[in-house]
């Protein structure tokens, strides 16, 4: 049985998996990425902050991405749920917080493609695209078993094996999850009239309806409503379904034109009671998982990554391992409250809008007014959700870091 040494090694080849990999290759760590590579295209795209931009570009991957995305400038709010107490549309300008966009959308499988053509340009980033069938840590290192039966010893394991992350089961990390009585739908559309770099949201009785720009006439939709009307629409045909996109956009692009497969995402929540286990960090979807709105996901999967590559580099340069306890401490400090935090706006957003009781409605409606009216408050709220104050880590605040 064969079996290599490399210092850190990431499992799972996603946008989190690769962005891991390329950041510790990038700092000089002989890193070994475990993984296929998967770009189907299934209608997901990601709307990426103002952050996360600066991590891509400190991983020298943003501009080849540039002409692929879209610049977020606008965010407009549209109460669409009936509701007695309805406030009017709300719209947030990146210019107010004077930023020229709060952030750009982009096709998942278009930036995962990106990210694994930089990362094959690493001479310290060794790609194999088996699967991790075991993990055990032992006193000074870790071991991972693929699925041909070789063997890979580090330092540390990063954990960015997705949602059913099996090194999490392995390492007996616990999980709560949790489902909503909702389905989303993702499709990308073809359009008459210009977005206006503006992404609408639409708060519906069944969730959010959130059309988001990509290049040219062009809109990523994620369309969250009941289970039984999610499936109904996913078995329309294209037209009949580019009808039904354009009337509940109160036809505000123009006619529609479905320009992309689509996916049906359930929508359901994961979060974990630690980030870690002895030589082991979760990163990505395997620490936390998010139902499709409010554009948290791969966010905070950059900003685990950005976490971990910081508390990496200080264990080193205070004469620690990479994988040492006090690093994946460190890591575990600097992501809790985070993801927390997020975790209950995003659940806090849904369920008001779900309940239909006054009281939630008013809650709602008065929080939109006032942020519509009173002007340091929504700057504030802009800043925290592009630029978040709690120590944004060092590849977030500057691309040269
Ligand atoms: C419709 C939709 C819209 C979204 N919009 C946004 C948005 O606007 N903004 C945002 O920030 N986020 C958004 N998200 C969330 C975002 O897409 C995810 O958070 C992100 O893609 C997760 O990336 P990941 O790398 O952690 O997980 P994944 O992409 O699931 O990658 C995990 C990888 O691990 C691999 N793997 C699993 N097990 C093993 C193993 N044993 N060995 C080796 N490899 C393994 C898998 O094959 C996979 O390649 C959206 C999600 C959806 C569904």
């Amino acid at each position: 049985m064969s079996r290599k040494s490399y210092s850190i090694a990431v499992v799972g080849a996603g946008a989190v998996g690769l962005s891991a990999a390329l950041a510790f290759a990038r700092d000089g760590f002989e890193t070994v990425l475990i993984g296929r590579l998967d770009t189907r295209r299934d209608g997901r795209t990601v709307a990426l902050l103002n952050g996360s931009i600066r991590f891509l570009e400190a991983l020298g991957v943003w501009p080849s991405l540039i002409p692929e995305a879209a610049p977020l400038q606008t965010m407009r709010i549209v109460d669409d749920t009936g509701s007695l107490f309805r406030p009017p549309p709300v719209s947030f300008s990146a210019r107010e917080i004077d930023l020229d966009a709060f952030g750009w959308n982009i096709e998942n499988a278009t930036l995962v493609e990106e990210l694994a053509e930089s990362a094959r340009a690493y001479e310290n980033l060794t790609i194999l695209t088996e699967q991790a069938t075991d993990f055990r840590a032992e006193a000074d290192r870790a071991v991972i078993v693929l699925a041909d039966g070789s063997e890979v010893e580090v330092n540390l394991v990063v954990a960015a094996d997705g949602r059913n992350s099996r090194l999490r089961q392995i390492a007996g990390i616990e999980t709560q999850t949790w489902s909503y009585p909702q389905t989303a739908l993702a499709v990308l559309l073809a359009h008459d009239r210009e977005h206006r770099e503006t992404s609408t949201e639409f708060h519906t009785r069944n969730g959010p309806f959130t059309l988001v720009p990509l290049p040219g006439k062009r809109s990523s939709l994620v369309w969250v409503t009941s289970q039984k009307r999610a499936e109904q629409l996913s078995k329309l045909d294209d037209q009949a379904l580019a009808l039904a996109v354009e009337r509940q956009a109160q036809s505000h692009l123009g006619a529609m034109r479905v320009d992309g497969p689509r996916g049906l995402v359930p929508m359901s929540g994961l979060s974990v009671n630690r980030y870690g286990a002895p030589r082991l960090a979760l990163v990505g979807e395997a620490a936390h998982v998010f139902p499709p709105i409010g554009a948290q996901g791969l966010n905070l999967g950059f900003r685990d990554v950005a976490s971990l590559r910081d508390a990496v580099v200080d264990a080193l340069d205070n004469g620690r391992e990479p994988g040492s306890s006090e690093t994946l401490r460190q890591y575990q400090l600097s992501r809790d409250l985070d993801v927390r935090l997020r975790t209950a706006a995003i659940d806090g957003l849904n369920r008001t809008l779900l309940t239909g009781l006054l009281p939630a409605d008013l809650a709602r409606g008065a929080g939109l007014l006032a942020l519509s009216r009173i002007g340091f408050l929504r700057r504030a709220v802009m800043r925290e959700g592009v630029l978040p104050h709690m120590g944004a880590p060092r590849l977030m605040q500057d691309a040269s870091a």
